[in-house]
Formats: C-alpha cells, structure tokens, sequence
C-alpha cells in the first residue's frame, strides 16, 4: 500500500510517498512557488535530488507533476497505484478525526478558514482543486485535533456561557495532534514504559506543549484555534480580548485589521520587530539586539509557563522532549527553558545539550526527569492514520 501525504502552503506542495507495507520514505519532493511562471519541482529519491523549472498554475497541476516524477523515477507504476493522500488537516467546524475529503468536510474546513487563516484556506483550495480533478484517489484528511479528544472537560472547557461550548464548539481544542502523537508513542517506546508521563515541546513555526499519560493527551496549550498558547513565528499566542476594544479605539483599525495583525504580524516578529525566524533572533540577540533578546526570553518564559502547567497536571514527569525546528536545533532556547529547575529534579547535561544531533537525550546524569530531543514524524502519523482509514473501510 502507498501512500502520499500531502504538505500544503499556500504556493508550495510538498510530500512523502510512503510504502506501507514496512513504512519506508520511498521519495519526497514538491513544487514551490505554485501558480508564477517559474515554479520549481524538487523530488528526493534514495538521497539522490533533482530539481527543475515547471510549469504549475495551480496545487493541482503540481501534484500532477509530482505524480509524474514519480511514476518517471519508478516509486510508482502509475498514479493509480496510489491508495490515498494524507493530510495533516488544521481545524474544520463540528469535525475532528480521520475523514475522508468530500463536500461535507471541505465546507466544514472552509468555515473556520477565518479560525485558522494561515493553515485552512490553502489546504481547502488544494483540497477542493483535488477533489475534482483526480476523483479516484481517497484524500485522507487527519485533523490535528484529533490526538486532543482524550481532554478532559475541566482541561477542554473555557468559563463562558454554557451554550457557547454546547452549541458552538467554544473550547479548546488543541492541535499539533500529529507531532504529539508521534512523540507520546516513540518516547513510550524509548523510555520502555508505556504509561509514561511526557511533556512533548513542539516548538517551531507554530509551538505547543502537550502534557501526554499512558499515550494520551491530558492537555494542550493550543485552544480554539491555532493563534492562542505560545508565541508563535508570527501569531500571538495567548491574549486577553479585552484589549480588542481598547486596541480598536486607539489604532482606527477594523476587527478584520486588529485579528490579521495579531495572526501575521504578532509573535516572534511582532515582538522583535525584526524578524520570524528564531535563527535570526538568535543571531541579532548575540550582537546586543535587545528586542531580539526580549523576543527570545517571552518565548522562553511562556514555555516555561506551560512547563510548569503540566508538571503540577501530570503529577511530576517522567521525560520532556523537544521537538520541532526549534525545539530540536536551538541549544540556546532549550537552555533557556530548562535553566534552574533543579528543585524540579530537572537538569540538562549542558554539553549533551550543545552538541546533540538526532534523537537523544541530553540530561544530566543526576536528573530525575529524562530530558530528549526527538526529531518529530508527523507525516508517518498521517499516512499510517490514512492506512487505517483504508483498512477500516476496507474491513466494513
Ligand atoms: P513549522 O512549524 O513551519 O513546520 P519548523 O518546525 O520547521 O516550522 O520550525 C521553524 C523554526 O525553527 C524557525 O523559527 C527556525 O528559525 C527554527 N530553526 C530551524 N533550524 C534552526 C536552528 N539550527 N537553530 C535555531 N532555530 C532553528
């Protein structure tokens, strides 16, 4: 069985074939710059690269690319052999779960696009133009939320009117689901115990904590919607609403106007003013930028906020584990973030912590609490996910 699953920015389409049968990465690849008269075609096979100048007005028209490249480099007989395409799907109202892509989900998607701005309108765009125009292949939407349906009220529940949550979905829901789920279960494993108390610190482009039990969400930072938690790259994170007013009275600006800024002009970079990439934060702070600096200890603190959040709701725990391109490549933030929580019985080795490369851990020997990088897998989630969508479907 091979799947593909689908990566989807709003001008690129990236992904990974997979062969189910021993979930082996068989090609990745993509097209960036989707819909201007240079985009580019990359595709990755057996670490050999290529890479051309194509022709893609449209997602669709790139996946049809790649399916060609992929049928010429012989990952695939022909298209058909595909037996679904993934994705990591962000938030669609009154859905959650693994679903097959029809109008239903689509409109259901297209109705949080206001909710999840950066993530829904590109995926129901691609979704859609798939949807049409190659019929016979099962897309597979596995929504992020999905992980998080394990949360328990007093964890899920904001304190607003009652019908607000009944009637609306005004909870939170939690998301990262994949990332989450791959780290509950590879560090499950690694640790050998499967009832395993884990903080999993995804933090990247966007960033959540997750407080995981015996491979079970107990908790989330992420809410309603993808904006709120930590700071994100350029999202703001938490944030007291009744600041709107204040806010739309101050600047002039619509609600349209306040909510894109706090969704694209907030976090890393509003905070900075400099930029949304925590490698050029890193670099400015070192040569005395303090707004820079400032950036990186909001990020650090709100971590540890959440950190400390998940300690008291686990009862203590047994590992953290950093993943994600900040949390597995900056030795500074995760320096940062576990700095004096000794009494915690929490210490890094800070030398482990300097030098890591790929999954390891990086406590000190006296730490009472496993401290790991992971490298997340979060399109092994998916496509395994679509596997058992298949089976499931095949079974009834
Ligand atoms: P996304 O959430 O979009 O998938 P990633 O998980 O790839 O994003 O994370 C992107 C973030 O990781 C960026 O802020 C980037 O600066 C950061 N990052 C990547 N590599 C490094 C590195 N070597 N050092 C510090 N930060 C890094």
């Amino acid at each position: 069985m091979k799947v593909l699953v689908a990566n989807l920015g709003s001008t690129s389409f990236k992904y990974r074939l997979f062969d189910m049968t021993d979930e082996t990465v068989l090609a990745r690849g993509g097209v960036e710059r989707i819909g201007s008269p240079k985009s580019r075609c990359f595709v990755e096979v057996a670490r050999q690269r290529t890479e051309a100048e194509v022709l893609a007005p449209d997602h669709a028209a790139a996946v049809r690319l790649c399916l060609q490249q992929l049928t010429d480099h012989g990952c695939l007989r022909d298209p058909g052999e595909l037996s679904a395409i993934g994705f990591k799907a962000v938030h669609a109202q009154g859905i959650s779960g693994v679903q097959r892509v029809d109008e239903r989900v689509l409109a259901a998607m297209e109705a949080y696009n206001d909710v999840a701005p950066a993530h829904n309108p590109p995926y129901v765009q691609a979704m859609r133009l798939l949807h049409e125009q190659l019929p016979d292949i099962p897309l597979i939407a596995a929504f992020e939320t999905a992980f998080h349906a394990t949360i328990a009220p007093a964890d899920r529940l904001y304190a607003v009117p009652w019908e607000w949550a009944e009637r609306y979905g005004i909870q939170r829901w939690g998301f990262h689901g994949a990332s989450h789920r791959y780290i509950a279960e590879r560090a499950a494993q690694r640790l050998g115990d499967p009832e395993a108390r884990i903080i999993s610190c995804h933090l990247g482009g966007s960033s959540s904590l997750c407080a995981i039990r015996a491979g079970q969400s107990l908790a989330n930072s992420l809410g309603f919607s993808p904006q709120s938690g930590l700071p994100h790259n350029n999202r703001v994170g938490d944030f007291d609403v009744f600041a709107l007013p204040a806010l739309l009275r101050a600047t002039g600006r619509s609600l349209e106007q306040v909510l894109d800024d706090l969704a694209q002009r907030s976090g890393l970079l509003g905070l900075s003013g400099l930029s949304n990439d925590l490698r050029d934060l890193e670099q400015a702070s070192a040569r005395g930028n303090s707004r820079a600096h400032l950036a990186l200890e909001v990020f650090a603190a709100s971590v540890r906020h959440y950190l400390g959040a998940y300690l008291v709701r686990l009862n203590g725990a047994d590992a953290i584990v950093f993943t994600g391109g900040i949390g597995e490549n900056s030795a500074l933030l995760r320096a940062m973030i576990c700095d004096q929580l000794d009494w915690f019985g929490i210490a890094l080795d800070a030398e482990k912590n300097r030098t890591a490369q790929g999954e390891v851990p990086i406590h000190a020997d006296a730490s009472r609490v496993a401290i790991w990088i992971m490298p997340t897998n979060e399109e092994l989630i998916v496509a395994r996910q679509a596997q058992e969508w298949l089976n499931r479907r095949g079974a009834g």
